[in-house]
Protein backbone atom coordinates (compact mmCIF):
# COMPACT_ATOMS: atom_id res chain seq x y z
CA UNK A 1 0.00 0.00 0.00
CA UNK A 2 1.46 3.25 -0.87
CA UNK A 3 1.90 5.87 1.78
CA UNK A 4 2.11 9.52 1.23
CA UNK A 5 3.76 11.61 3.89
CA UNK A 6 3.71 15.36 3.30
CA UNK A 7 6.55 17.51 5.42
CA UNK A 8 8.38 20.95 5.11
CA UNK A 9 10.33 21.16 1.81
CA UNK A 10 13.88 22.04 2.75
CA UNK A 11 15.79 21.40 -0.59
CA UNK A 12 14.39 21.20 -4.00
CA UNK A 13 14.43 18.30 -6.74
CA UNK A 14 12.69 15.23 -7.37
CA UNK A 15 14.05 11.66 -6.83
CA UNK A 16 12.09 7.94 -7.55
CA UNK A 17 14.55 5.55 -5.36
CA UNK A 18 14.78 2.79 -2.69
CA UNK A 19 15.26 3.77 0.57
CA UNK A 20 17.77 3.36 3.45
CA UNK A 21 17.57 3.97 6.65
CA UNK A 22 20.72 5.62 8.17
CA UNK A 23 20.90 5.63 11.85
CA UNK A 24 21.82 8.53 12.68
CA UNK A 25 24.26 10.36 16.04
CA UNK A 26 20.98 11.58 17.85
CA UNK A 27 21.09 8.82 20.27
CA UNK A 28 24.41 9.89 21.19
CA UNK A 29 22.27 12.88 23.06
CA UNK A 30 20.42 9.88 24.82
CA UNK A 31 23.30 8.11 25.73
CA UNK A 32 25.53 10.41 27.72
CA UNK A 33 24.88 9.10 31.70
CA UNK A 34 25.72 11.64 33.95
CA UNK A 35 27.19 8.44 36.21
CA UNK A 36 30.29 7.69 34.29
CA UNK A 37 31.01 11.11 32.77
CA UNK A 38 33.40 12.44 34.66
CA UNK A 39 35.90 15.11 33.14
CA UNK A 40 39.48 14.04 32.70
CA UNK A 41 42.74 15.81 32.47
CA UNK A 42 42.29 17.27 29.21
CA UNK A 43 38.73 17.68 28.86
CA UNK A 44 38.47 21.40 28.30
CA UNK A 45 40.95 21.40 25.54
CA UNK A 46 39.30 18.16 24.25
CA UNK A 47 35.97 20.36 23.95
CA UNK A 48 38.50 23.20 22.02
CA UNK A 49 39.64 20.37 19.87
CA UNK A 50 35.93 19.57 18.86
CA UNK A 51 35.17 23.08 18.30
CA UNK A 52 38.39 23.74 16.12
CA UNK A 53 37.24 20.61 14.08
CA UNK A 54 33.72 21.90 13.80
CA UNK A 55 35.47 25.63 12.92
CA UNK A 56 37.22 24.22 10.15
CA UNK A 57 34.74 22.48 8.69
CA UNK A 58 32.10 24.98 8.62
CA UNK A 59 34.73 27.83 7.02
CA UNK A 60 35.27 25.16 4.67
CA UNK A 61 31.05 24.74 3.63
CA UNK A 62 31.37 28.50 3.36
CA UNK A 63 33.98 28.78 0.63
CA UNK A 64 31.11 27.15 -1.79
CA UNK A 65 27.86 28.66 -0.71
CA UNK A 66 25.58 31.56 -1.39
CA UNK A 67 26.28 35.47 0.19
CA UNK A 68 23.41 35.12 2.99
CA UNK A 69 24.38 31.38 3.60
CA UNK A 70 27.68 32.16 4.35
CA UNK A 71 26.12 35.02 7.30
CA UNK A 72 24.10 31.84 8.65
CA UNK A 73 27.10 29.68 8.66
CA UNK A 74 28.74 32.48 10.75
CA UNK A 75 25.90 33.01 13.18
CA UNK A 76 26.83 28.96 13.82
CA UNK A 77 30.16 29.45 14.53
CA UNK A 78 29.20 32.01 17.10
CA UNK A 79 26.47 29.89 18.32
CA UNK A 80 29.14 26.97 18.52
CA UNK A 81 31.63 29.13 20.71
CA UNK A 82 28.84 30.59 22.82
CA UNK A 83 28.13 26.88 23.49
CA UNK A 84 31.62 25.80 24.42
CA UNK A 85 32.06 28.46 26.71
CA UNK A 86 29.26 27.78 28.28
CA UNK A 87 30.24 24.83 28.68
CA UNK A 88 33.89 24.94 29.73
CA UNK A 89 32.67 26.61 32.97
CA UNK A 90 30.27 23.95 34.05
CA UNK A 91 33.67 21.80 33.47
CA UNK A 92 35.68 23.87 35.67
CA UNK A 93 32.91 24.10 38.41
CA UNK A 94 31.06 20.63 38.19
CA UNK A 95 33.70 18.45 36.64
CA UNK A 96 31.66 16.36 34.19
CA UNK A 97 33.06 15.00 30.87
CA UNK A 98 32.69 17.49 27.81
CA UNK A 99 30.08 15.32 26.31
CA UNK A 100 27.87 15.88 28.97
CA UNK A 101 28.32 19.53 29.50
CA UNK A 102 27.42 20.09 26.02
CA UNK A 103 24.39 17.91 26.66
CA UNK A 104 23.17 20.56 29.64
CA UNK A 105 23.61 23.25 28.18
CA UNK A 106 22.03 22.22 25.02
CA UNK A 107 18.85 20.96 26.74
CA UNK A 108 18.38 24.18 28.69
CA UNK A 109 18.89 26.76 25.87
CA UNK A 110 16.63 23.78 23.76
CA UNK A 111 13.54 24.25 26.42
CA UNK A 112 13.67 27.66 26.24
CA UNK A 113 13.41 28.06 22.62
CA UNK A 114 11.28 24.78 22.11
CA UNK A 115 8.81 26.76 24.31
CA UNK A 116 8.38 30.11 22.31
CA UNK A 117 6.27 28.71 20.02
CA UNK A 118 7.36 30.73 17.06
CA UNK A 119 8.59 28.54 13.88
CA UNK A 120 11.37 31.01 13.73
CA UNK A 121 12.78 30.17 16.92
CA UNK A 122 12.11 26.70 16.43
CA UNK A 123 14.44 26.22 13.62
CA UNK A 124 16.99 27.91 15.69
CA UNK A 125 16.40 24.91 18.37
CA UNK A 126 17.23 22.89 15.83
CA UNK A 127 20.20 24.29 14.63
CA UNK A 128 21.37 24.66 18.31
CA UNK A 129 21.06 20.70 18.20
CA UNK A 130 23.01 20.37 15.34
CA UNK A 131 25.90 21.87 16.67
CA UNK A 132 25.94 19.85 19.69
CA UNK A 133 25.36 16.53 18.28
CA UNK A 134 28.51 17.96 16.10
CA UNK A 135 30.80 18.63 18.78
CA UNK A 136 29.55 15.53 20.67
CA UNK A 137 30.70 13.47 17.44
CA UNK A 138 33.70 15.23 16.86
CA UNK A 139 34.79 14.09 20.41
CA UNK A 140 33.53 10.39 20.17
CA UNK A 141 35.24 8.75 17.29
CA UNK A 142 33.51 5.90 15.39
CA UNK A 143 30.33 6.18 13.63
CA UNK A 144 27.24 3.65 12.84
CA UNK A 145 27.39 4.99 9.05
CA UNK A 146 26.91 2.57 6.06
CA UNK A 147 29.08 0.63 4.19
CA UNK A 148 29.27 3.65 1.10
CA UNK A 149 28.33 1.42 -1.23
CA UNK A 150 25.13 0.64 0.56
CA UNK A 151 24.40 4.11 0.10
CA UNK A 152 24.85 5.21 -3.31
CA UNK A 153 21.43 6.41 -5.48
CA UNK A 154 19.45 5.93 -2.13
CA UNK A 155 17.01 8.28 -0.50
CA UNK A 156 18.61 8.19 2.99
CA UNK A 157 15.83 8.31 6.09
CA UNK A 158 17.00 9.57 9.30
CA UNK A 159 15.91 10.93 12.52
CA UNK A 160 18.51 14.14 12.32
CA UNK A 161 22.09 14.17 11.28
CA UNK A 162 25.09 16.66 11.65
CA UNK A 163 26.62 18.13 9.07
CA UNK A 164 29.64 16.44 9.13
CA UNK A 165 27.63 13.15 8.22
CA UNK A 166 25.60 14.57 5.50
CA UNK A 167 29.13 15.26 3.72
CA UNK A 168 30.06 11.94 4.16
CA UNK A 169 26.56 10.97 2.86
CA UNK A 170 26.97 13.21 -0.63
CA UNK A 171 30.37 11.89 -1.15
CA UNK A 172 28.55 8.03 -0.76
CA UNK A 173 26.49 9.34 -3.64
CA UNK A 174 23.10 9.63 -1.98
CA UNK A 175 20.10 11.34 -4.12
CA UNK A 176 17.66 12.20 -1.82
CA UNK A 177 17.04 13.18 1.80
CA UNK A 178 14.32 12.44 4.23
CA UNK A 179 14.68 13.63 8.42
CA UNK A 180 12.71 13.76 11.53
CA UNK A 181 14.06 16.52 12.65
CA UNK A 182 15.61 19.93 11.50
CA UNK A 183 15.09 23.43 9.47
CA UNK A 184 15.34 25.31 6.75
CA UNK A 185 17.67 27.43 7.99
CA UNK A 186 20.31 24.62 9.83
CA UNK A 187 22.66 23.90 8.46
CA UNK A 188 22.48 20.22 6.94
CA UNK A 189 19.50 22.30 4.93
CA UNK A 190 22.40 24.76 3.46
CA UNK A 191 24.70 21.84 2.76
CA UNK A 192 21.70 20.24 0.85
CA UNK A 193 20.63 23.24 -1.36
CA UNK A 194 24.26 23.91 -2.50
CA UNK A 195 24.62 19.94 -3.43
CA UNK A 196 21.22 19.73 -5.35
CA UNK A 197 20.14 17.11 -2.92
CA UNK A 198 16.35 17.20 -2.41
CA UNK A 199 15.59 16.88 1.17
CA UNK A 200 12.33 17.33 3.17
CA UNK A 201 11.60 17.25 6.87
CA UNK A 202 8.75 15.28 8.29
CA UNK A 203 8.56 15.65 11.75
CA UNK A 204 5.20 13.12 11.81
CA UNK A 205 7.50 10.28 10.12
CA UNK A 206 8.24 6.91 11.98
CA UNK A 207 11.08 5.32 10.90
CA UNK A 208 10.24 1.97 12.03
CA UNK A 209 7.18 1.93 10.24
CA UNK A 210 9.07 2.14 6.84
CA UNK A 211 10.29 -1.08 5.76
CA UNK A 212 13.90 -1.35 4.91
CA UNK A 213 15.08 -0.51 0.92
CA UNK A 214 11.31 0.30 0.56
CA UNK A 215 10.55 1.58 -2.72
CA UNK A 216 9.56 5.78 -2.59
CA UNK A 217 9.37 9.08 -4.10
CA UNK A 218 11.11 12.08 -2.53
CA UNK A 219 9.60 15.68 -4.06
CA UNK A 220 11.30 18.34 -2.76
CA UNK A 221 9.48 21.22 -4.09
CA UNK A 222 5.67 19.95 -3.00
CA UNK A 223 7.31 18.50 0.24
CA UNK A 224 6.10 14.91 -0.29
CA UNK A 225 7.72 11.37 0.66
CA UNK A 226 5.17 8.71 -0.61
CA UNK A 227 6.55 5.13 0.31
CA UNK A 228 5.70 1.71 -2.10
CA UNK A 229 3.91 3.89 -4.31
CA UNK A 230 2.06 2.22 -7.64
CA UNK A 231 4.63 1.79 -10.28
CA UNK A 232 2.89 3.96 -12.34
CA UNK A 233 3.62 7.04 -9.83
CA UNK A 234 7.01 5.21 -9.56
CA UNK A 235 8.15 5.85 -13.23
CA UNK A 236 6.01 9.40 -13.80
CA UNK A 237 8.32 10.73 -10.59
CA UNK A 238 11.34 8.40 -12.35
CA UNK A 239 10.64 10.87 -15.30
CA UNK A 240 10.17 13.61 -13.68
CA UNK A 241 13.48 13.43 -12.09
CA UNK A 242 15.42 13.29 -15.27
CA UNK A 243 13.69 16.23 -16.23
CA UNK A 244 14.38 17.77 -13.24
CA UNK A 245 17.78 16.95 -13.65
CA UNK A 246 18.34 19.02 -16.65
CA UNK A 247 15.84 21.76 -15.89
CA UNK A 248 17.59 22.81 -12.55
CA UNK A 249 20.69 24.11 -13.77
CA UNK A 250 18.39 26.13 -16.34
CA UNK A 251 16.47 27.15 -13.44
CA UNK A 252 19.54 28.44 -11.43
CA UNK A 253 20.68 30.41 -14.31
CA UNK A 254 17.49 32.35 -15.14
CA UNK A 255 16.87 33.07 -11.20
CA UNK A 256 19.72 35.31 -11.27
CA UNK A 257 19.29 38.18 -13.71
CA UNK A 258 15.72 40.36 -14.37
CA UNK A 259 12.93 38.86 -15.87
CA UNK A 260 12.66 39.31 -19.70
CA UNK A 261 9.98 38.06 -22.43
CA UNK A 262 11.39 37.18 -25.62
CA UNK A 263 9.06 40.00 -26.82
CA UNK A 264 11.17 42.25 -24.28
CA UNK A 265 8.41 42.52 -21.81
CA UNK A 266 10.25 43.04 -17.90
CA UNK A 267 8.10 41.25 -15.56
CA UNK A 268 9.13 41.73 -11.82
CA UNK A 269 9.49 38.25 -9.87
CA UNK A 270 9.55 39.47 -6.05
CA UNK A 271 9.30 36.53 -2.88
CA UNK A 272 7.01 36.00 -0.15
CA UNK A 273 8.51 35.50 3.21
CA UNK A 274 7.38 34.82 6.31
CA UNK A 275 10.52 35.94 8.74
CA UNK A 276 13.82 37.21 8.55
CA UNK A 277 15.34 33.66 7.86
CA UNK A 278 13.47 33.28 4.85
CA UNK A 279 13.67 37.19 3.74
CA UNK A 280 17.81 36.31 3.96
CA UNK A 281 17.19 32.46 1.84
CA UNK A 282 14.89 34.35 -0.79
CA UNK A 283 18.15 36.74 -1.64
CA UNK A 284 19.82 33.74 -2.89
CA UNK A 285 16.67 32.80 -4.83
CA UNK A 286 17.40 35.66 -6.94
CA UNK A 287 14.34 37.70 -6.18
CA UNK A 288 13.76 40.96 -7.30
CA UNK A 289 12.43 42.51 -3.92
CA UNK A 290 9.76 41.35 -1.43
CA UNK A 291 6.30 41.39 -2.41
CA UNK A 292 5.21 39.92 0.79
CA UNK A 293 6.35 40.41 4.10
CA UNK A 294 4.06 38.55 5.82
CA UNK A 295 4.61 39.73 10.12
CA UNK A 296 1.97 37.57 11.66
CA UNK A 297 4.78 35.22 13.06
CA UNK A 298 5.50 38.15 15.56
CA UNK A 299 2.24 37.72 16.71
CA UNK A 300 2.22 33.81 17.13
CA UNK A 301 3.22 34.17 20.81
CA UNK A 302 1.42 35.29 23.80
CA UNK A 303 1.67 38.73 23.89
CA UNK A 304 1.98 41.29 20.93
CA UNK A 305 5.44 42.21 20.00
CA UNK A 306 6.59 45.38 21.47
CA UNK A 307 6.71 48.35 19.01
CA UNK A 308 10.56 48.41 19.09
CA UNK A 309 10.60 44.51 18.49
CA UNK A 310 8.45 45.40 15.01
CA UNK A 311 10.96 48.24 14.39
CA UNK A 312 14.09 46.13 14.13
CA UNK A 313 12.34 43.34 12.16
CA UNK A 314 11.08 45.54 9.04
CA UNK A 315 14.73 47.43 9.88
CA UNK A 316 16.57 44.49 9.58
CA UNK A 317 14.64 43.32 6.41
CA UNK A 318 15.12 46.79 4.68
CA UNK A 319 18.74 47.14 5.34
CA UNK A 320 19.05 43.50 3.88
CA UNK A 321 17.22 44.13 0.77
CA UNK A 322 19.12 47.51 0.40
CA UNK A 323 17.69 48.96 -2.54
CA UNK A 324 15.21 46.67 -3.71
CA UNK A 325 11.31 46.89 -2.86
CA UNK A 326 10.00 45.32 0.81
CA UNK A 327 6.45 45.30 0.95
CA UNK A 328 5.51 44.63 4.23
CA UNK A 329 1.66 43.46 5.13
CA UNK A 330 0.24 44.99 8.82
CA UNK A 331 -0.72 42.03 10.99
CA UNK A 332 -3.24 39.77 9.20
CA UNK A 333 -4.80 38.53 11.92
CA UNK A 334 -8.30 36.48 12.73
CA UNK A 335 -9.63 33.73 10.95
CA UNK A 336 -6.98 31.31 9.44
CA UNK A 337 -4.25 32.98 11.39
CA UNK A 338 -5.81 32.88 15.21
CA UNK A 339 -4.47 35.20 17.60
CA UNK A 340 -3.02 33.21 20.85
CA UNK A 341 -3.41 36.69 22.57
CA UNK A 342 -7.75 37.07 21.38
CA UNK A 343 -9.98 34.73 21.93
CA UNK A 344 -12.13 35.32 19.08
CA UNK A 345 -14.89 32.96 19.71
CA UNK A 346 -17.16 33.54 15.73
CA UNK A 347 -19.29 31.30 14.26
CA UNK A 348 -17.58 31.94 10.64
CA UNK A 349 -14.17 33.02 11.09
CA UNK A 350 -13.46 33.33 7.53
CA UNK A 351 -16.41 36.03 7.37
CA UNK A 352 -15.64 37.81 10.75
CA UNK A 353 -13.56 40.20 12.38
CA UNK A 354 -10.04 39.43 10.29
CA UNK A 355 -7.54 41.64 8.69
CA UNK A 356 -8.07 45.28 8.54
CA UNK A 357 -11.30 44.88 10.23
CA UNK A 358 -9.87 43.52 13.67
CA UNK A 359 -6.95 45.73 13.12
CA UNK A 360 -9.34 49.24 12.81
CA UNK A 361 -11.22 47.36 16.22
CA UNK A 362 -8.15 47.11 18.05
CA UNK A 363 -6.33 50.33 16.45
CA UNK A 364 -4.90 51.52 19.65
CA UNK A 365 -3.65 47.97 20.88
CA UNK A 366 -2.34 46.38 18.00
CA UNK A 367 -2.61 48.54 14.95
CA UNK A 368 -1.06 51.87 16.08
CA UNK A 369 1.84 50.23 17.70
CA UNK A 370 2.86 48.21 14.09
CA UNK A 371 2.27 51.59 12.14
CA UNK A 372 4.42 53.90 14.79
CA UNK A 373 7.26 50.99 13.98
CA UNK A 374 6.49 50.92 10.27
CA UNK A 375 6.92 54.50 10.32
CA UNK A 376 10.29 54.79 12.50
CA UNK A 377 11.72 52.03 10.07
CA UNK A 378 10.26 53.70 6.65
CA UNK A 379 12.08 57.55 7.96
CA UNK A 380 15.93 55.47 7.39
CA UNK A 381 14.42 53.24 4.86
CA UNK A 382 12.82 54.24 1.91
CA UNK A 383 12.25 50.96 0.20
CA UNK A 384 9.67 49.52 2.72
CA UNK A 385 5.87 49.81 1.42
CA UNK A 386 2.93 49.17 3.83
CA UNK A 387 -0.11 46.64 2.21
CA UNK A 388 -3.57 46.58 4.32
CA UNK A 389 -4.87 42.59 4.61
CA UNK A 390 -8.15 41.89 3.51
CA UNK A 391 -10.09 45.32 2.32
CA UNK A 392 -13.76 45.29 1.36
CA UNK A 393 -14.36 48.93 1.66
CA UNK A 394 -13.50 52.26 0.75
CA UNK A 395 -13.83 53.27 4.35
CA UNK A 396 -11.56 50.61 5.74
CA UNK A 397 -8.72 52.42 3.45
CA UNK A 398 -9.60 56.11 5.06
CA UNK A 399 -9.66 54.98 8.35
CA UNK A 400 -6.20 52.91 8.56
CA UNK A 401 -4.71 56.31 6.98
CA UNK A 402 -6.28 58.41 9.58
CA UNK A 403 -4.59 55.71 12.21
CA UNK A 404 -1.55 56.33 10.40
CA UNK A 405 -1.74 59.77 10.33
CA UNK A 406 -1.88 60.09 14.01
CA UNK A 407 0.42 57.45 14.62
CA UNK A 408 3.09 59.52 12.49
CA UNK A 409 2.29 62.37 14.53
CA UNK A 410 2.73 60.56 17.78
CA UNK A 411 6.22 59.42 16.50
CA UNK A 412 7.80 60.69 14.06
CA UNK A 413 6.06 63.12 12.31
CA UNK A 414 3.76 64.22 9.48
CA UNK A 415 7.21 64.62 7.18
CA UNK A 416 7.80 61.03 7.02
CA UNK A 417 3.87 60.30 5.16
CA UNK A 418 6.10 62.23 1.98
CA UNK A 419 8.11 58.85 1.72
CA UNK A 420 5.07 56.49 2.20
CA UNK A 421 3.67 53.92 -0.55
CA UNK A 422 -0.05 52.51 0.54
CA UNK A 423 -0.83 49.02 -1.33
CA UNK A 424 -4.70 47.56 -0.43
CA UNK A 425 -5.01 43.62 -0.90
CA UNK A 426 -7.66 42.50 -3.59
CA UNK A 427 -8.64 39.42 -1.23
CA UNK A 428 -12.48 39.51 -2.04
CA UNK A 429 -14.65 40.18 -4.80
CA UNK A 430 -15.59 43.45 -3.06
CA UNK A 431 -12.08 45.01 -3.01
CA UNK A 432 -11.83 43.54 -6.98
CA UNK A 433 -14.87 45.45 -7.88
CA UNK A 434 -13.79 48.78 -6.38
CA UNK A 435 -10.57 48.96 -6.79
CA UNK A 436 -10.40 51.89 -9.31
CA UNK A 437 -12.19 53.67 -6.00
CA UNK A 438 -9.30 52.31 -3.59
CA UNK A 439 -7.29 54.07 -5.72
CA UNK A 440 -8.36 57.35 -4.87
CA UNK A 441 -7.80 56.97 -1.14
CA UNK A 442 -4.62 58.94 0.14
CA UNK A 443 -0.85 57.53 -0.35
CA UNK A 444 -2.80 54.14 -2.00
CA UNK A 445 -0.02 53.70 -5.34
CA UNK A 446 -0.20 50.10 -5.87
CA UNK A 447 -2.68 46.76 -4.98
CA UNK A 448 -1.66 43.16 -4.56
CA UNK A 449 -4.20 40.41 -5.35
CA UNK A 450 -4.16 37.98 -2.96
CA UNK A 451 -5.34 35.06 -4.85
CA UNK A 452 -5.56 32.30 -1.46
CA UNK A 453 -8.18 33.99 -0.19
CA UNK A 454 -9.81 35.63 -3.39
CA UNK A 455 -10.67 32.37 -5.25
CA UNK A 456 -11.78 30.92 -1.96
CA UNK A 457 -14.58 34.24 -1.96
CA UNK A 458 -15.50 34.10 -5.14
CA UNK A 459 -15.86 30.33 -5.34
CA UNK A 460 -17.34 29.99 -1.79
CA UNK A 461 -14.70 27.35 -1.40
CA UNK A 462 -12.78 27.24 2.08
CA UNK A 463 -9.42 27.34 1.24
CA UNK A 464 -8.24 24.98 3.61
CA UNK A 465 -11.18 22.42 3.86
CA UNK A 466 -9.65 19.06 1.86
CA UNK A 467 -13.76 18.15 1.32
CA UNK A 468 -13.71 20.54 -1.40
CA UNK A 469 -10.19 21.13 -1.74
CA UNK A 470 -10.58 19.75 -5.83
CA UNK A 471 -12.76 22.69 -6.49
CA UNK A 472 -10.58 25.30 -5.59
CA UNK A 473 -9.39 26.41 -8.80
CA UNK A 474 -7.54 29.50 -9.97
CA UNK A 475 -8.09 28.72 -13.22
CA UNK A 476 -12.61 29.05 -13.15
CA UNK A 477 -13.27 31.14 -15.66
CA UNK A 478 -14.99 33.17 -12.69
CA UNK A 479 -12.20 33.79 -11.21
CA UNK A 480 -10.18 35.01 -14.09
CA UNK A 481 -13.04 37.43 -15.03
CA UNK A 482 -12.68 39.15 -11.86
CA UNK A 483 -8.99 39.13 -12.21
CA UNK A 484 -9.03 41.00 -15.79
CA UNK A 485 -11.75 43.46 -14.29
CA UNK A 486 -9.26 44.39 -11.53
CA UNK A 487 -6.54 44.56 -14.09
CA UNK A 488 -8.78 46.92 -16.11
CA UNK A 489 -10.05 49.04 -13.57
CA UNK A 490 -6.60 49.40 -12.13
CA UNK A 491 -5.27 50.16 -15.31
CA UNK A 492 -7.37 53.11 -15.71
CA UNK A 493 -6.44 55.33 -12.68
CA UNK A 494 -2.76 53.78 -12.96
CA UNK A 495 -2.39 51.90 -9.89
CA UNK A 496 0.44 49.66 -10.34
CA UNK A 497 -1.14 46.16 -9.74
CA UNK A 498 1.02 42.66 -7.92
CA UNK A 499 -0.34 38.97 -7.53
CA UNK A 500 1.16 37.66 -4.32
CA UNK A 501 -1.18 35.01 -4.11
CA UNK A 502 -0.07 30.78 -4.95
CA UNK A 503 -1.18 31.50 -8.37
CA UNK A 504 1.88 33.78 -8.88
CA UNK A 505 3.64 30.43 -8.48
CA UNK A 506 1.95 28.05 -10.33
CA UNK A 507 3.62 27.23 -14.21
CA UNK A 508 0.18 26.48 -15.43
CA UNK A 509 -1.52 29.59 -14.44
CA UNK A 510 1.28 32.07 -14.84
CA UNK A 511 1.04 32.51 -18.64
CA UNK A 512 -2.77 33.79 -18.02
CA UNK A 513 -2.03 35.91 -15.68
CA UNK A 514 0.46 37.52 -18.09
CA UNK A 515 -1.78 37.30 -20.57
CA UNK A 516 -4.05 39.42 -18.63
CA UNK A 517 -2.18 42.42 -18.15
CA UNK A 518 -0.13 41.64 -14.56
CA UNK A 519 3.61 42.65 -14.89
CA UNK A 520 4.39 41.72 -10.94
CA UNK A 521 4.74 38.38 -9.56
CA UNK A 522 5.42 37.79 -5.50
CA UNK A 523 6.18 33.96 -5.33
CA UNK A 524 7.17 31.34 -2.52
CA UNK A 525 11.01 32.11 -3.04
CA UNK A 526 12.05 28.24 -4.43
CA UNK A 527 9.94 29.23 -7.89
CA UNK A 528 11.55 32.08 -8.78
CA UNK A 529 14.00 30.45 -10.99
CA UNK A 530 10.79 28.58 -12.75
CA UNK A 531 8.98 32.00 -12.74
CA UNK A 532 11.86 34.02 -14.52
CA UNK A 533 12.51 30.97 -16.85
CA UNK A 534 8.90 30.64 -17.88
CA UNK A 535 9.13 34.59 -18.61
CA UNK A 536 12.31 34.47 -20.07
CA UNK A 537 10.84 31.75 -22.67
CA UNK A 538 7.65 33.34 -23.98
CA UNK A 539 6.73 35.71 -25.79
CA UNK A 540 4.02 38.03 -23.95
CA UNK A 541 1.85 39.25 -26.94
CA UNK A 542 1.78 35.75 -28.70
CA UNK A 543 0.84 34.20 -25.37
CA UNK A 544 -1.80 37.23 -24.62
CA UNK A 545 -3.43 36.39 -28.03
CA UNK A 546 -3.70 32.72 -27.52
CA UNK A 547 -4.95 33.31 -23.91
CA UNK A 548 -7.29 36.53 -24.86
CA UNK A 549 -10.84 34.89 -24.27
CA UNK A 550 -9.25 32.24 -21.12
CA UNK A 551 -12.03 34.54 -18.77
CA UNK A 552 -14.54 33.53 -21.45
CA UNK A 553 -14.16 29.82 -21.59
CA UNK A 554 -16.30 26.99 -20.27
CA UNK A 555 -14.06 26.04 -17.54
CA UNK A 556 -10.45 25.49 -16.32
CA UNK A 557 -9.91 22.66 -18.57
CA UNK A 558 -9.97 24.21 -21.51
CA UNK A 559 -7.69 27.17 -19.90
CA UNK A 560 -5.46 24.62 -19.04
CA UNK A 561 -5.18 23.01 -22.75
CA UNK A 562 -5.00 26.50 -23.97
CA UNK A 563 -1.46 26.49 -21.54
CA UNK A 564 -0.11 23.45 -22.83
CA UNK A 565 -0.53 24.81 -26.38
CA UNK A 566 1.64 27.71 -25.75
CA UNK A 567 4.40 25.76 -23.53
CA UNK A 568 4.80 22.99 -26.22
CA UNK A 569 4.49 26.45 -28.93
CA UNK A 570 7.51 27.74 -26.86
CA UNK A 571 9.66 24.57 -26.86
CA UNK A 572 8.70 24.21 -23.01
CA UNK A 573 7.65 20.50 -22.87
CA UNK A 574 10.11 20.07 -19.81
CA UNK A 575 7.74 22.00 -18.00
CA UNK A 576 4.59 20.25 -18.94
CA UNK A 577 6.43 17.29 -17.44
CA UNK A 578 6.78 18.38 -14.29
CA UNK A 579 3.79 20.67 -13.19
CA UNK A 580 1.18 19.05 -14.94
C1 LIG B 1 -3.70 35.62 -0.25
O1 LIG B 1 -4.78 35.57 0.34
O2 LIG B 1 -3.54 35.32 -1.45
C2 LIG B 1 -2.49 36.03 0.48
C3 LIG B 1 -1.36 36.23 -0.15
O3 LIG B 1 -2.59 36.15 1.83
P1 LIG B 1 -2.55 34.90 2.84
O4 LIG B 1 -2.23 33.67 2.06
O5 LIG B 1 -1.52 35.25 3.85
O6 LIG B 1 -3.95 34.92 3.37
MG1 LIG C 1 -5.06 36.35 2.32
Amino acid sequence: MPKVFRGIPVSEGIVASNVVKYSSPAVLLDSIAEADCRAGENEEQRLLNALETFKSYVRGVMEFVDESERELLQAYILMAEALVNECIEIIGSEKVCGELAIKRVYEKYSTMLKSAKSSLIAWREADLREIALSLIKSMISGDSSKVVAELRGKIVISEELTPMAFMELIRAGIRGLVTVRGGHTSHVAILARSHGIPYVVIPSLKIDEIPESARSVLDGFEGTFIVNPDIDVFARYQKKSSTVSRLMDKLRKNALGRARSLDNVEVDVLCNVGNLEEARSALSHGCDGIGLFRVEFLYASGIPPSEDTLFNVLTRVAQMYNEKPVIIRAPDLGADKPLPFLELKEENPALGLRGVRLLLEYREELLKPFLRAFLRALSHHSNLKLLIPMVTKLNEVYDFVSVLESAASESVGASVLSKLEIGVMIETPSAALIVDKLAEAPFVKFASLGTNDLVQYTLAVDRNNPRVSHLYNELEPSVLRLIKQTVDLASRKGLHLEVCGEMASKPMAIPVILSIGIRALSVSPRYVGVVKYIVNNISISRTSENLAFAPDMEDSSKVLEKVREIYREHGLIDLLELYE
